[in-house]
This record gives structure tokens, C-alpha cells and sequence, in this order.
């Protein structure tokens, strides 16, 4: 081997050597566990509102018309306060080389629960996505999407491991510049039994019968392996419930199969798989502009839309003709996970009378359509017509 290679190899074996103990040290901080709050006993319930960028701002605005109008009575009487958190965007993350600015962090750390616009990572460099910053940060391990479309029967829930697989190491690749690149997978024992305890124990208590296990175990055999073999060991507590193994590749086939793609319920997967194939899932619901998803871990969560900070709609005047519904759905999983169940079932009727029933605005995402504050006007006039 020519000596500049033997050398790049063995800083490379330093930093691997490096990435594993870090790993070690992750999962036995792990293992030793945390007990879920009980948003229900918390005599104020702090609730941090993140823009983020592109039509982040535009659409966490209209979110946040819709909390003061559900929360009035408790944003008086001071049960729940509505915090702004600035610093999450592009421009100041660039600025001050970090993914997540530590002002902004101990900002989002001294709220309870965190609805976020969605936040922009550049392509290559090395900054770091500020979602994979604050899931890690966070101890967000599960990553919870449900998707329905009601007059195909589909009625499904992704339960993603959110902290783990490919994207914990993401920005800590090795290279030989010009010769090869190598990322890395890490799939933990404690990281994986955390997430399928939190889809089975979702399974259980919603009556479903059946959970789906993706993984590409017959090529990944140590990580998707032990994801798999874990996951089945979790599922012996449940005896009720039907635990099936799938492959990443037929799953997302088996999605656009209208013969079969009713009969899943409970979708459990690793990071990666699970964050493709719920964009996939989000089409077949009516885009990406239609989806909420819940980052959940024992202390904080955070709730957001699947999308991204679609620059192209920014930057072609179309930001204000944003589709709302996304971070309207993370609304109601966030008012689900404070316990205001009353409030979360007022917005998902209203919502359904707004997007299926009635459906007399309609976004589109270009002046086609209505804007997103002309739809959260018809939203909030929903919730007062059927509230009163
Ligand atoms: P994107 O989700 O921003 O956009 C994909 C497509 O969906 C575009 O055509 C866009 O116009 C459309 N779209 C997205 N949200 C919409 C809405 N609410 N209403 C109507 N149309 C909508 O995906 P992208 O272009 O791949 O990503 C842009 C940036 O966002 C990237 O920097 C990416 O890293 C980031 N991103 C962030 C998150 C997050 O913060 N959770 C998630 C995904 C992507």
C-alpha cells in the first residue's frame, strides 16, 4: 500500500475507533432510561414556536392563530403559554456554524413541547441538518406519522426510529478524497427496543391487530438484522398482535398496490426506510402538504409537517399559497400529546370538514388555489361554527 494511503487508513481507523465508543457511550446512557412526562400534571405547559425557513414563518403563523383560538382560555389563565423561538434559520445557522445555535437550543429546551417550521439543510459542506441536530439533542426517538384516506380504508401509522441508522453518523463519514467514500449505520439494542415498544404499545392501545416490521434484513444483517430480531422480541409481550416481517422494497410497492395496501395498520422501520417510504405514504394521501409528523421522546417532542422549506415556492412568489394542512395535523398530534384531547378533536373535525367534506377552500400550492391564510380563516370559522 503507498504510504499516503497507509496513513489516511489509519487516521481513518482513529476516527472509526472514535465513532464507536461515542456510540457505546449512547447506548448504555440508554439503557439506563428515562419515565415519560405526564403532561397532564405540568401546572404550565410550555409550547416553543420555531419558523424555521422558506414557507416555515408562513405557515407556523397560521398555526399559531389556530393554538390561540383552541388555547384561549388556557393561554389566559396562564395553563399554557405560547413561547417564539427565533435563531432557527439558515441564515443564522450558517452564521454561527452550528446546526442548532446553543441560545436557540437552551430556548427549546426550556419549553416542554416544540412545533417547528420546517428548517433548510444545505446540500454537501458539513452543517449538519438541524432536524437530525435536535432529534439527537432531544432524544426524539420516535418519529410518528399516520396517514389516512378514509374512502380507500386506509388508516395507517408509521412508527420511525428517529435517532439512530443512517443518520446519527451522517456527517461523520470517511473519505479518501478521489478513491471512496464510506458512511456509516448504527443501529443500537437499547435504540431499537424503545421504538418497538412505542409502536406495539400504540398497536395495543388503538386496537390494531397487525404491525409490519420493514427492514432490508437480507442485505443489512447486522443493523436491519438485529432491528428485526429486536423487534420481534418486543413483540412477545404483545401475543395479540401480529408481528410481520417486510422488506423495504416490496413495502414500498406493496403502498401503490390498491388490492393489498389496506390490510397494513402499524408500520415499524428504521430511520432511512422510514423516512422515504413516509413521503411515499403522504402522496398517496394527497402530498406532502397534507402530512404531520410527531417527534417523540420521554422529555421533549416536537411536531412538524413532513415537508421541507420548499425554496422554489419562495422563491417564486408562491410562498403565501402554502398548503397549511401539514403543521395543522402536527397541531392536533401535539394537542394529543399535551392530553388536550378536546381541543385536538375539534381541529381533526374541522379539518375533515375543510379537506373532505365540505372543501370550500382548497390550497393547491399556486394561485390556482387559496392562500394559506384564506385556509386557516375557513379552518378557525370551522372550529367556531361546530364548537358553538
Ligand atoms: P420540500 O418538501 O421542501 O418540497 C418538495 C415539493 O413539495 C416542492 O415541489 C414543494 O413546492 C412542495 N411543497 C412542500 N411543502 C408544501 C406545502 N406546504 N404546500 C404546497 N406544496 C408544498 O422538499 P425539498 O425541496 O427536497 O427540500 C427543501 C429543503 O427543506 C431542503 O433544504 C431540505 O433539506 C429541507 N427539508 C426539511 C425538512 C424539515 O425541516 N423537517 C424536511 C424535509 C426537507
Amino acid at each position: 500500500m503507498e504510504q499516503q494511503f497507509e496513513q489516511q487508513i489509519d487516521r481513518a481507523t482513529a476516527h472509526f475507533r472514535a465513532l464507536l465508543e461515542t456510540q457505546l457511550a449512547r447506548q448504555i446512557r440508554m439503557e439506563s432510561g428515562e419515565r415519560a412526562k405526564d403532561f397532564s400534571k405540568l401546572a404550565t405547559v410550555r409550547i416553543g414556536i420555531c419558523g424555521g425557513d422558506g414557507i416555515g414563518p408562513i405557515l407556523t403563523r397560521e398555526a399559531r392563530r389556530v393554538l390561540n383560538a383552541l388555547l384561549a382560555d388556557e393561554i389566559a389563565s396562564g395553563r399554557i403559554e405560547l413561547r417564539e423561538i427565533e435563531g432557527l434559520t439558515i441564515e443564522n445557522r450558517l452564521a454561527r456554524g452550528e446546526a442548532v445555535p446553543a441560545d436557540t437550543l437552551d430556548a427549546i429546551k426550556a419549553c416542554d413541547v416544540l412545533l417547528k417550521g420546517p428548517t433548510t439543510t444545505p446540500k454537501g459542506g458539513t452543517m449538519e441538518s438541524a432536524n437530525v441536530a435536535l432529534r439527537r439533542e432531544l432524544d426524539l426517538y420516535a418519529n410518528v406519522r399516520p396517514v389516512s384516506v378514509p374512502e380507500e380504508g386506509i388508516d395507517w401509522i408509521f412508527y420511525r426510529e428517529n435517532t439512530e441508522g443512517e443518520y446519527v453518523l451522517g456527517s461523520q463519514g470517511i473519505e479518501i478524497p478521489g478513491k471512496l467514500a464510506m458512511d456509516f449505520k448504527v443501529t443500537t439494542d437499547a435504540g431499537t427496543r424503545r421504538i418497538a415498544r412505542a409502536a406495539f404499545e400504540y398497536a395495543r392501545q388503538n386496537g390494531k391487530t397487525r404491525v409490519a416490521i420493514v427492514t432490508k434484513a437480507n442485505i443489512m444483517k447486522k443493523t436491519d438484522g438485529n432491528f428485526s430480531g429486536i423487534c420481534h422480541e418486543v413483540a412477545a409481550d404483545y401475543p395479540e398482535i401480529e408481528a410481520e416481517d417486510w422488506y423495504i422494497d416490496i413495502m414500498t410497492a406493496n403502498l401503490v398496490n390498491p388490492a393489498i395496501r389496506n390490510r397494513f395498520q402499524v408500520f415499524l422501520l428504521p430511520n432511512l426506510y422510514g423516512d422515504i417510504i413516509t413521503d411515499e405514504a403522504a402522496q398517496i394521501q394527497g402530498g406532502v402538504g397534507t402530512a404531520g409528523s410527531a417527534n417523540i421522546g420521554d422529555r421533549y417532542a416536537m411536531f412538524e409537517a413532513i415537508h421541507g422549506s420548499a425554496p422554489r415556492m419562495i422563491e417564486e412568489g408562491l410562498g403565501e399559497y402554502a398548503n397549511p394542512s401539514s403543521l395543522f395535523k402536527a397541531v392536533e398530534m401535539m394537542l394529543r400529546h399535551i392530553s388536550r384531547t378536546k381541543q385536538a378533536d375539534l381541529l381533526a373535525h374541522a379539518m375533515r370538514i375543510c379537506t373532505e367534506e365540505e372543501c370550500r377552500v382548497t390550497v393547491t400550492g399556486d394561485r390556482s388555489g387559496a392562500t394559506c391564510t384564506a385556509f386557516a380563516d375557513y379552518v378557525l370559522e370551522t372550529i367556531r361554527k361546530i364548537s358553538s
